[in-house]
């Protein structure tokens, strides 16, 4: 079981019970099996607890809570009265005895702000960059079917996906020059276009490798070498090509366009997600963030941070700039002294 934590927030006011002296958002248990899942287990918490209906923001945050995993979450409500006890604190006053750090109130505030503000953003280079992971994936498909024929050995070298990974990374990594507009007609320097290859060439080894366990683990299991060829081939088109066509190109984007602003020093960066309930606790906390580019911070909370992460940064050369564009609901900017 885990924790889920609904801060439910009204006018600058989120809503908290004094229980034993402590000021306590409402909270319950749930088992987690999906994000999305979380609008719906909020709003019956706030809705049995404090007695109000609650409309589903953002995950905010996961943190220990004593021995359990909590999921804090922002959830508005348009309904000011609530169940006995409960009161609306206002964010400029809230008490000391909290049963939340006062950083994940004003954290999840923030990210509140941004959502509302901004709801439904997307991926500046989403459907061009869907685009080439389908590509990607069905012309690794085709590929794949024909290795059905061959003899496993014939499996230590597959220069053919190689390519189909690097054209992958290429064609991303021009949206990526795009992004910084430095280049309406995106051609990549030598540098990048290495730099994009090279990932593109770890990811085909570390790939074959996994293919190459997987025909092992169905030999050791009795299967014959056809077998488990055509078996191994399915579960790797299904879980390793769907997740590289969902992600690889946005990590190549990022990694092209790092270079590019590193070039042009451009030196801030701010961490988008979907902001939708399908972001993940992984990439919720790190809504608004804001890093100095080619530091570690920077590189830490680059997309893609897990497979099918869809989260992007945008590019800014100066904290002003940052302030202007994003407002005033970012986060402090990390890796300015590093
Ligand atoms: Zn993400």
């Amino acid at each position: 079981m885990r924790v889920l934590i609904p801060l439910v927030y009204k006018d600058d006011r989120v809503l908290l019970k004094q229980v034993d002296g402590v000021w306590t958002p409402p909270t319950g248990e749930f088992s987690f099996s999906s994000e999305k899942e979380l609008p719906q287990h909020a709003s019956e918490i706030t809705k049995l607890q404090a007695g109000v209906p609650s409309t589903f923001a953002s995950l905010t945050e996961v943190r220990s809570l004593g021995e359990q995993e909590a999921y804090v979450v922002a959830v508005t409500t348009s309904v000011e009265d609530v169940g006995e006890g409960w009161q609306w604190r206002p964010l400029s006053l809230l008490p000391d005895a909290l049963a939340l750090p006062k950083e994940s109130i004003t954290n999840a505030t923030r990210i509140l702000t941004r959502v509302q503000k901004n709801a439904n953003a997307v991926h500046p280079f989403q459907k061009q960059l869907q685009r080439i992971g389908a590509q990607y994936q069905a012309e690794a498909n085709r590929f794949l079917n024909t290795l059905q024929s061959r003899q496993s050995t014939s499996l230590v070298e597959w220069p053919e996906y190689t390519e189909l990974l690097k054209r992958m990374y290429v064609e991303a990594g021009k949206y990526g020059l795009q992004l910084l507009n430095v280049v309406k007609q995106a051609d990549l320097s030598d540098e990048i276009k290495a730099l994009l290859e090279s990932l593109a060439e770890e990811l085909s080894e570390s790939q074959r490798q996994r293919l190459l366990e997987l025909i092992e683990q169905y030999i050791a299991a009795g299967m014959t070498l056809e077998e488990a060829l055509q078996k191994a081939l399915t579960v790797f088109k299904n879980v390793n090509v769907y997740a590289a066509a969902r992600t690889a190109p946005n990590f190549a984007f990022h990694h092209a366009a790092t270079i590019v602003a590193i070039e042009e020093s451009v030196d801030y960066a701010v961490y988008h997600t979907a902001r939708d309930e399908r972001v993940c606790p992984q990439c919720a906390p790190r809504e608004g963030k804001v890093v100095r580019i080619d530091t570690s911070p920077y590189y830490e909370n680059l997309p893609a941070i897990h497979p099918h992460c869809r989260c992007w940064m945008l590019f800014y050369t100066s904290l002003d700039e940052v302030r202007e564009q994003e407002g005033e609901e970012v986060a402090p900017a990390e890796g300015v002294f590093s």
